[in-house]
């Protein structure tokens, strides 16, 4: 069994869980521990009884720990690269880019122990000082999904160590290889016991115990809408500082005076890379009349070169589904299209490989309208559609008329466009002449709407969650 790692020390579980690769599911990629209430109350006693040591610790000290996990993580990017595919089912490429992406992340808060600011002014009283400083929050809980199972632990746990706080994470029940490596990788990295706390288990269990445990001073999620509102209520309910990022419908709109090939590029990277699996994925192509016809029919024909196959083979483009729940949600939300009379003009149906595996047909629907389910609900499969737009106007109306907004993007060669687009999207992130899935480490990610509540993660605006101010006055 691969264990918990709880106060500096490795142990078992209450049980184990087998982790399945999606691309083949006779393959077990191992047995994962899982805590139950009292070894996650153990983990929350051992981050409580650690976090004021940490909160005062070095930050060359802190800023070395992380330089180093970066490292070893870049050092092994194709190894874990590997692991993580085997498990999530993203192609090994896509795997290999989100480890190497968490070991860019580990290096940048590496730097930013050291940077982190106050400000000193005067009084407007006299015989004052004013000093404003950021301290660490203390414990934070940290509950991530299952479709990026480095890249978003690492983007939670590195500003959490960066800035002094002590971290308990619970990956999704998917997925915990990925995060069981990294912190085998953490646990090397000289930090005292209690300051790093890997507890795998159920959202039922594990996660409701960070939720409801006063000793945890802040929640930091991603996940789906329905369990983030739960999530919401449950820290609010006891004060506890949040940040949650849930889904998206994010639109990508594509003008008459787009170039074809990127706006087909686009879409194509936007809605089906990752098997559709992204937060941030193009679920919505709002394409304007005059480009329509040439538009759907240059993805049709893109689509039907792409290789749909097991997530380590080489020269696939598309890896299976997640698994059998996922899997059953796409096909659902397929007939779902059809019913609300969507033409789907492409795939759509299962793919026999060699391996047992949930292997899915790209779907496309095309003559959808902005107001059927399938252009409303978050189905996070392969699965894309294309709504016909009669100007901008319209598009940019049909684009802000979802209750999410976390990526909207435009494909067009005006200016004018898109500047208008850029400050009238209803989104967190905007992209022109850019996929809707794919963003930097050193800038805020996040969304507005139902996408997302709290601060901004990622980048030097992380420091808003991850640390609290104090204003402290002093007489001269
Ligand atoms: P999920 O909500 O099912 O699970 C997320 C995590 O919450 C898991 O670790 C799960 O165990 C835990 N959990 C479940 N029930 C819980 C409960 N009652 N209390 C506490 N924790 C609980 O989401 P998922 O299926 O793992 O991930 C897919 C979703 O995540 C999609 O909706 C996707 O859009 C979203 N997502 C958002 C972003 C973003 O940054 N906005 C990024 C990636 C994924």
């Amino acid at each position: 069994m691969k264990q918990n790692y709880i106060n500096g020390a490795w142990v078992d579980g209450a049980s184990s869980s087998a982790n399945i690769n999606p691309s083949s599911t006779n393959d077990i990629i191992g047995h994962y521990a899982q805590a139950d209430a009292q070894q996650t109350e153990l983990a929350i006693a051992a981050a409580a009884a650690a976090a004021p040591g940490w909160a005062l610790s070095n930050i060359q000290m802190r800023a070395d720990a992380l330089d180093k996990i970066g490292s070893e993580i870049l050092a092994r990017k194709e190894e874990l690269g590997t692991l993580l595919s085997r498990e999530e089912g993203k192609t090994r490429p896509e795997g290999i880019g989100e480890v190497a992406r968490a070991g860019a992340i580990f290096k940048f808060f590496a730097q930013e122990c050291l940077r982190l600011r106050g400000d000193k002014l005067p009084s407007v009283r006299p015989n004052l000082d004013v000093e404003v400083t950021r301290e660490p929050v203390g414990v934070v809980g940290i509950i991530a999904p299952w479709n990026f199972p480095i890249a978003i632990p690492s983007w939670k746990i590195a500003p959490a160590l960066a800035y002094g706080n002590c971290v308990l994470i619970k990956p999704a029940e998917l997925v915990p290889a990925s995060v069981w490596a990294l912190t085998e990788i953490i646990s090397r990295a000289g930090l005292p016991p209690g300051v790093f706390n890997l507890v795998m288990g159920r959202g039922s269990v594990v996660g409701q115990a960070f939720l409801h445990d006063r000793r945890v001073n802040a929640i930091s999620f991603t996940g789906s809408a329905a369990t983030g509102a739960k999530v919401a209520a449950a820290a609010i309910g006891r004060m506890a500082k949040v940040q949650i990022e849930m889904g998206g419908k994010n639109p990508l709109i594509v003008l008459n005076d787009a170039d074809l090939a990127t706006a087909v590029n686009c879409a194509v990277q936007g809605s089906f890379f990752s098997t559709g699996q992204r937060c941030t994925a193009s679920s919505r192509l709002i394409v304007e009349k005059g480009i329509y016809p040439a538009f759907v029919a240059a993805m049709r024909e893109k689509l039907a070169t792409l290789t749909v196959g097991d997530a380590l083979g080489a020269g696939v483009d598309i890896g299976p589904v997640v698994d059998q729940s996922q899997l059953d949600q796409d096909m659902e939300y397929i007939g779902i299209g059809r019913e609300e009379g969507a033409t789907l003009a492409f795939g759509g149906e299962r793919v026999e490989c060699a391996t047992p595996g949930f292997f899915l047909r790209p779907a496309l629907f095309t003559d959808c309208s902005n107001d059927m389910r399938i252009s409303r609900e978050e189905i996070f499969g392969p699965v894309g559609m294309v709504i016909p737009a009669d100007s901008y106007e319209h598009a940019l109306a049909m684009a802000n008329d979802t209750e999410f907004g976390l990526a909207s993007g435009i494909v067009t060669t005006s200016l004018k466009y898109a500047t208008h687009f850029k400050r009238h999207a209803e989104a967190g992130m905007v992209m022109v002449n850019v996929p809707t899935a794919g963003v930097d480490y050193h800038v805020p990610f996040g969304g507005r709407k139902g996408s997302s509540y709290g601060s901004r993660e990622q980048g030097t605006y992380a420091a808003e969650f991850f640390t609290t101010v104090k204003t402290a006055y002093c007489g001269v």
